[in-house]
């Protein structure tokens, strides 16, 4: 399975699919007994469900992930309820030492919400003071570990920007709704980088269905049956 990288130790893998365009198609129309029929009519049905927001034929379709990102990425993501997850446990696994640590530290956002830029000699400085923190946590977490204090404990001492990993099943159409609002510009970067590469995977397993979520829900154009 191809494994896509994002920041500086994430990954997104597409683990397991189930369904695609034909799917949506399919559960739709068992409404009045029928199936898909050809490409022209079957591609109009999905843009017309998008467009009217007739969502239930998008949940047949289903995606299973794998994601290693940063525990304060993790925490934005696991609000999407409407999916499942399992994480990888620091009870049992020793952590490893992989922390993010962004390129270009960003300010607090003005009154007219845009990040200013820190100058480049401050930003390096805070990058290694930074750096200096976590090899210090993570050198008290495996000192910790030595000493006989179990990991649940001694991982108290890890930042949030250590690396998690996790498996995430969700359907198409709870994973438009993580889409739409992760790849938003009020969206964190940090998350914003693994939602589009969430979206460009959808895209190529359901390219209709990606299409008219682009055009009616992202761009917001209304439906008009030409
Ligand atoms: C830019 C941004 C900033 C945010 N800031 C904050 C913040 O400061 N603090 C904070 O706590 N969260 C914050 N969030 C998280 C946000 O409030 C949502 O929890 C998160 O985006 C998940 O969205 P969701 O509930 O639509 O998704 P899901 O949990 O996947 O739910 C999908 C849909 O199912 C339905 N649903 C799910 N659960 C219920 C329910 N209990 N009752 C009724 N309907 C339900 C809703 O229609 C919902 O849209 C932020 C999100 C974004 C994108």
């Amino acid at each position: 399975m191809k494994q896509y990288k994002v920041l500086d130790y994430g990954i997104v893998r597409l683990v397991d699919f189930m369904g695609g365009d034909s799917a949506v198609v399919q559960s739709a129309r068992v409404s009045f007994g029928k199936g898909i029929t050809n490409d022209e009519r079957d591609q109009k049905l999905v843009f017309f469900l998008m467009a009217n927001g007739h969502e239930t034929p998008f949940e047949h379709s289903v995606f299973k992930f794998h994601i290693k990102c940063p525990i304060f990425v993790a925490r934005q993501w696991f609000r999407h309820r409407m999916a499942s997850y399992n994480e990888i446990s620091g009870r049992y696994t020793e952590m490893v030492e992989e922390f993010c640590l962004p390129e270009q530290l960003r300010t607090q956002k003005t009154k007219n919400y845009r990040y200013n830029e820190l100058s480049a000699e401050l930003n390096e400085t805070l990058r290694q003071k930074i750096q200096a923190h976590y090899n210090l946590s993570y050198e008290l977490y495996q000192e910790l570990l030595e000493g006989g204090v179990a990991k649940e404990h001694a991982r108290i001492v890890l930042p949030l920007s250590l690396y998690t990993q996790f498996y995430w099943t969700i359907n198409s159409r709870s994973l438009m709704n993580f889409i739409k609002l992760r790849t938003e510009e009020h969206a964190q970067y940090e998350i914003r980088q693994f939602a589009h590469v969430i979206d460009d995977i959808f895209r190529e397993k359901m390219p209709w269905t990606n299409a008219a979520f682009h055009k009616y829900v992202i761009a917001g154009e209304k439906w008009s049956d030409e």
